[in-house]
């Protein structure tokens, strides 16, 4: 079986022209003793979007890494794919997402629901788990909860699993599950049980990408207490650990953070509780590089600043239709946008010290930085001019991404100096 690395990195971009900056950054790491495994990950929603296809981002992969004398393991992630979606990314892909986050809360038949139940209740009462500060309390009624809410979507886990082994065969792939994607988060019992409906039938999940406490809204921090967000993140890991000798997962089962760019409130709890335990992570942050893309146009000016700034003010004509898809990962308040006549004024510094994500400076804007977070489709409708653009201004781009994903992301999660 093919294996992911203990620290992996889900990176790539909107447009797919980051790839050397961002493989840069992860060299980077390598020189300070941290080995990261690219991940280049992009969602159908996104190919659809762009109006790319899974092949580019094979190419982008297989071409950046072969440039650079990357002679290390990488990966192509189909993201957030199901039943329908998968075909289009079997040939291209190595790395596939599962999301199942759409199936949860639907009712598995009664006999599937009666054999799980059988297998788990067992479970219940104070279930010890090693490392965990308490036992779990575990209700047979809770067992059943669990069952009536995931049981369906595990079952849908295994069939899109299956149908992927079928045409790439087995254990030539990463298999990645998902549940990111919904209101409420997921608790360690619920994921305790989860991981038992996956060994179940043997899906070899690699990484598992539950919905934590808090709120992972896009390009943004972590909204929530880093403290508890701590608890819950070191519970899970340590369900996790005794799920994979209860239910004979693959031993390297590890947590994946989705929308995990930009959290650097929790980055610091991350890094030491893995370090703690032993453990790898694996962090997605695709959509941060599209941001960086914006503030190296930004300011580089002239024609570059002219584009960035109209994306702006069609963006805030806008806000409703571009941000519905990510109800759950954005939180916008639109009195705090900056109005179309100050931006107007701006030069490209101003216009990037909004959008750069620095918390701590006063020129910082979370709501703008979220909406054009949200708004590339508006650049993928002016794809020509802006693939032009990124041509035009590549160095001081590439040195955005570059420094975005050492500097604030690596530098802080690992703790280098
Ligand atoms: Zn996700």
């Amino acid at each position: 079986m093919i294996k992911l690395g203990k620290y992996s990195l889900g990176i790539g971009d909107r447009f797919g022209r980051q790839g050397s900056a961002q493989l840069k950054a992860i060299i980077e790491a390598g020189r300070h003793g941290i080995e990261i495994t690219p991940v280049w990950n992009k969602s159908n929603r996104e190919h659809i979007t762009i109006g790319s296809q899974p092949e580019d981002v094979r190419r982008e992969a297989d071409e950046v890494t072969k440039k650079s004398g990357f002679k290390k393991p990488y990966f192509v992630d189909a993201d957030h794919i199901n039943f329908e979606t998968v075909d289009w990314f079997i040939k291209s892909s190595d790395f596939f997402t599962i999301d199942v986050a759409s199936c949860i809360g639907q009712r598995a038949g009664n006999d599937e629901i009666q054999i799980f139940l059988e297998g788990a209740e067992k479970y219940s009462g104070n279930l010890k788990i090693p490392g965990l500060k308490r036992p779990l309390k575990i209700s047979v009624n809770q067992i059943k909860f669990i069952a009536g809410k995931y049981l369906f979507a595990a079952i849908k886990a295994w069939e899109i699993y299956r149908k992927i082994e079928k045409l790439r065969g087995k254990g030539n792939f990463i298999t990645e599950v998902s549940m990111d994607e919904v209101s409420q988060p997921q608790t360690p019992a619920e994921l305790f049980f989860i991981l038992k409906m996956l060994g179940e039938e043997s899906i070899p999940v690699q990484t598992i990408a539950p919905r934590f406490s808090g709120r992972f809204n896009k390009g943004v921090d972590y909204v929530g207490d880093p403290e508890d967000f701590a608890d819950e993140f070191e519970a899970d890991l340590m369900v996790i650990d005794f799920a994979v000798k209860e239910f004979g997962l693959p031993q390297n089962l590890k947590m994946s953070v989705h929308s995990g760019s930009d959290k650097f409130a929790i980055y610091p709890y991350i890094g030491s509780i893995i370090q703690k335990h032993n453990k790898g992570v694996h962090l997605k942050t695709a959509g941060t590089t599209w941001l960086e893309e914006v503030i190296g146009l930004a300011e580089s000016g002239d024609t570059a600043l002219a584009f960035v700034k109209s994306l702006y003010y069609e963006a805030l004509k806008r806000v409703e239709e571009l941000c519905a898809p990510y109800y759950d990962v954005i939180n916008i308040n639109i009195s705090l946008l900056p109005k179309k006549q100050d931006v107007a004024r701006w030069d490209g510094r101003r216009f990037s010290a909004a959008l750069r994500h620095i918390p701590e400076s006063r020129y910082f804007n979370p709501n703008m930085r979220q909406l054009i977070h949200v708004a590339y489709k508006l650049a993928a409708k002016k794809k020509d001019e802006y693939l032009h653009l990124l041509e035009t201004n590549e160095k001081r781009i590439g040195q955005c991404v570059y420094e975005n994903i050492y500097k604030r992301h690596i530098c802080r999660l690992f703790g280098i100096n």
